[in-house]
């Protein structure tokens, strides 16, 4: 067995204890590899050891993965996303989980129209108010969800967020917290019909809290392809 097909096994292990810790079914949270900056040949190793959803954060280095390894595995865009590359993002992507403001829904509304798609999409939440990051301002996701559902190709099935960086995980917890309890409370406000079903929260260094706290999308990176140059 290969380096990444070992990692791969310890995730989707740590994955199964953490969700059985939180009375949670494993089976509810999908593991997305998140593969920048990995070339072709290891994610082929991934893929060979059974993973089927890869995230990208670059729409010029998804696209030539994309085209070699094709439908045979699902693509989810997880970083920034800038208005003017929303065409290429709906041709490629089946989730983009970084939407953060009603230009850009617009725009992907706009060019899944052209390409006779739906396209779904998670609302980036930004609870740390930080400066630099990308995300909607937790005020502002109920308007911005209401925006959204008006737009008749895209269709939003959760929220997403990707908190600061601490050393320790559990200093990461109130952050998984506050992102479910945003959806709760929006989901019991019917601020629009979709269930909010999807949270897209934990990275390499805190997915098994994340999944403690209900995340049901998991963006891994290092721990499965090691450490990015
Ligand atoms: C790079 C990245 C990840 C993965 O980070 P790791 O710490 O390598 O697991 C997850 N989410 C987003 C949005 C990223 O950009």
């Amino acid at each position: 067995m290969n380096q990444i097909a070992r990692n791969l096994e310890e995730v989707r292990r740590r994955i199964e204890v953490a969700a059985r810790r939180a009375g949670r079914d494993p089976a509810a949270v999908r593991l997305v590899a998140v593969s920048k900056t990995v070339e072709l040949d290891r994610i082929r190793q991934a893929v060979a050891a059974g993973q089927s959803i890869f995230g990208e954060n670059y729409l010029q280095e998804a696209k030539a993965k994309v085209a070699a390894l094709g439908p045979e595995v699902s693509w989810h865009f997880v970083g920034h996303l800038q208005t003017r590359k929303a065409r290429g993002a709906v041709e490629l992507f089946d989730l983009i989980h970084s939407v953060d403001r009603l230009k850009l829904a617009r725009a992907l509304e706009e060019a899944a129209a052209l390409q006779g798609k739906i396209q779904e999409v998670l609302v980036q939440v930004d609870l740390a108010g930080e400066e630099t990051k990308s995300g909607a301002a937790p005020e502002e996701v109920g308007d911005l969800l209401k925006e959204i559902s008006t737009l008749p190709h895209l269709k939003v099935t959760g929220l997403m967020t990707m908190p600061p960086w601490f050393t320790d995980p559990e200093a990461v917890r109130p952050y998984f917290q506050a992102l479910r309890a945003l959806r709760d409370r929006l989901r019991q406000l019917k601020v629009i019909e979709s269930p909010l079903a999807e949270l897209s929260m934990g990275m390499s260094g805190d997915y098994e809290v994340a999944v403690e706290e209900g995340a049901t999308l998991i963006r891994v990176g290092t721990a499965i392809f090691g450490s990015r140059s």
